[in-house]
């Protein structure tokens, strides 16, 4: 058996910065720290994050008043700020700025009196946040379907918005169709789908075309894994979805086999390792590394937390 590594894999710079974010939290506040929605869409960064005090919540009503509340790295409408400010609770935002620029650009069309249509998925946490900042504007289109029926008033100004983490073939699908029935439609000058959701979708069409199996390590709740699995099927391979080894089964793979094993923006590459592990145990496999882009993207730790990083510096 030959494992092909994609690269770049795993964690994009947003999910760098809200965990790094998390794990400062801890350590100044102490625990409890309660984190509005999942820090990130990850079984394991989640789990991990409990075992150490984070509690993980849905509703900011369930946060007690004063507490110390993080924001995830999938944004948040103005609603729960201003949910969190009556409840006098010590808000840090580990927002993705790649997230925030999606919610300035929405209220920016708001403000000039656009109609946005957001290109996203319905229920998303960064979805939800976004139509947040202007929920009477927006209208949120799923697939090219939704942009035939769309009804939208007589003269009004169209602009189109994306959640970060799309399947860029299928955003450009709707895009066009959207451009077709409404050619006017403005859009930010850059595209809203993430640099590394592109990545590691470009790297899994490319190296795809050599491998028999892929595994995408991310959970079922992450987005931009979910599209990953999905386009190794659109390239007729077998794929799978896993959150570790322990969610393989082994009847799925078999000698002489290539298999490529890839990241979702929020999977640990301590379960990239694992997985390898257990390919390796079992079928002795080889592992090639192949680089499709170099990314060296970091960003800047929430303000409150960054003179705290610098102290805590060796
Ligand atoms: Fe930010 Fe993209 Fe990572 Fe989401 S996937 S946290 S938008 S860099």
């Amino acid at each position: 058996m030959k494992i092909i590594l994609a690269a770049p894999r795993g964690f994009c710079a947003g999910v760098n910065m809200a965990i790094e974010s998390l794990e400062l939290t801890l350590r100044k506040f102490g625990p409890p720290v309660y984190v509005y929605h999942e820090i990130v869409h990850n079984q394991y960064v989640v789990r991990q994050f409990r075992d150490q005090g984070a509690i993980f919540v849905d509703h900011i009503q369930e946060v007690p008043e004063g507490s110390v509340l993080l924001f995830s790295a999938h944004g948040v409408s103005p609603e729960i700020r201003q949910a969190a400010r009556d409840r006098n609770l010590n808000a840090l935002d580990a927002t993705c700025p790649l997230v925030t620029k999606v919610h300035l650009e929405a209220i920016k069309y708001a403000r000039e009196g656009f109609t946005i249509v957001l290109i996203g998925h319905e229920g998303h946490d960064e979805v939800i946040g976004t139509m947040g900042e202007a929920p009477e504007a927006i209208i949120l289109v799923e697939d090219e379907a939704a942009v035939d029926q769309l009804q939208v008033p007589e003269g009004a100004k169209l602009a189109y918005l994306t959640q970060t983490t799309l399947s860029v073939d299928d955003a450009n699908r709707i895009i066009r169709r959207l451009r077709e029935r409404f050619p006017e439609i403005q859009s930010p000058p850059k595209e809203d789908i993430c640099y590394a959701t592109q990545n590691r979708q470009e790297a899994v069409r490319l190296l795809s075309e050599d491998a028999d199996v892929v595994v995408v390590l991310g959970s079922q709740n992450s987005s931009n894994s979910q599209r990953l699995r999905e386009l190794a099927r659109e390239n007729g391979k077998t794929a799978f979805l896993v959150d570790g080894p322990e969610d393989l089964d082994a009847s799925a793979f078999s000698q002489g086999q290539t298999v490529l094993i890839t990241a979702g923006a929020s999977a640990p590459e301590s379960v990239v390792e694992a997985t390898i592990d257990w390919l390796v145990q079992r079928y002795g496999a080889t592992i090639e590394t192949r680089q499709i882009r170099e990314e060296s993207v970091r960003f800047p730790l929430p303000k409150p937390l960054r003179s705290f990083a610098q102290s805590t510096q060796p």
